[in-house]
């Protein structure tokens, strides 16, 4: 993805070139899928995407879309169905066929984990349908930003929330700053399920949506806060892959992201430049296992340089 560098730091309101982004309409589609996942929505074949639905608990399912689309989360029970993201918009008539085939329910509600089109584009049909979107405050005023805005979030939140809905108590909680400004993790008490969006969980290298206030140290401490709220038996919903995580891979991620992170700030101090950094390959004792993703190693690094830079300023 040689490109992606330059185009995602080329979307910056307030930036000079921002205006002409935005009458850019095609390119500007390209864009914001590539800040969320780096894969073009415009590349993807829809018609030929499945969605699989993975029971995980009572009432509790993950819809899954192939790598490129956000898992969503469904709840499903007397009070009607919950759930945690909507997925590129393509995909709606297949996400309403999975429902169908676990609930007669009404969909309540929406809740968004954060502005990414692959976990938002769907907002517009099921607000139509009659879902209440709900979001962190900071998701819905850079939502409402966007040229093309999806259906805005119509409750945010500011520290934390909780739904009581199904039987369940369900907290909505901010991390600090990390794959954006907006991001909220969702945790099922009861049930023991969480869907954490995009911050670090998967094997693979995550993105960091830079140009959206996330940050590397936000990543981090996001990761670590999850750690404290969930326990071994949680099962952890990760945005992209999956269906499920574990403890053990979110710890494994941490080790990955701080040492990066290290290798990453000492060379920026020592003066080196983004291509020299990218050229000594400083995650290569962590590469094993984690190819699998639309983040290659060169593009994570890209993006850790690219926050630590503007933070030494
Ligand atoms: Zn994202």
């Amino acid at each position: 993805m040689p490109a992606a560098p330059t185009l995602v730091s080329a979307l910056v309101p307030g930036d000079e070139h921002f205006g002409e982004l935005m009458k850019r309409r095609t390119k500007f589609i390209v864009i914001a899928a590539l800040a969320c996942f780096s894969s073009n929505a415009q590349n993807i074949d829809f018609a030929a995407t499945q969605i699989q639905t993975v029971k995980i608990a009572d009432g509790l399912y993950v819809l899954m879309g192939g790598a490129a689309q956000g898992n969503i989360l469904v709840s499903t029970g007397s009070d009607g169905i919950l759930l945690v993201d909507s997925m590129y918009a393509p995909m709606h008539e297949k996400i309403m066929d999975a429902l169908a085939a676990i609930s007669n329910q009404p969909i309540r509600f929406l809740v968004n984990t954060h502005l990414h089109g692959d976990h938002t584009a769907g907002n517009e049909a099921m607000a139509k349908l009659g879902a209440v979107i709900i979001s962190h405050e900071n998701m819905r005023k850079r939502m409402a930003t966007q040229p093309m805005t999806p259906a805005l979030p119509v409750i945010t939140y500011t520290g934390n929330m909780t739904l009581h809905f199904n039987g369940e108590e369900i907290y909505i909680y901010h991390p600090a700053p990390a794959h954006t400004d907006g991001d909220s993790i969702i945790y099922f008490r009861h049930a023991n399920v969480m869907h954490v969006g995009d911050v670090p969980s998967s094997l693979r290298y995550p993105n960091i949506g830079v140009n959206d206030g996330g940050s590397v140290d936000g990543m981090i401490a996001t990761a670590r806060q999850v750690m404290t709220i969930a326990n071994e038996n949680t099962k952890i919903i990760p945005g992209h892959l999956g269906p499920v995580v574990g403890f053990r891979q979110i710890e494994q991620q941490l080790v990955m992201f701080t040492a990066v992170r290290d290798r990453v700030l000492n060379a920026i101090r020592a003066g080196k430049t983004l291509e020299q950094v990218v050229a000594s390959k400083p995650t290569a004792d962590f590469d094993k296992g984690r190819m699998d993703g639309a983040i290659t190693p060169d593009r994570f690094v890209t993006l850790v340089y690219t926050d630590l830079a503007r933070r030494a300023k």
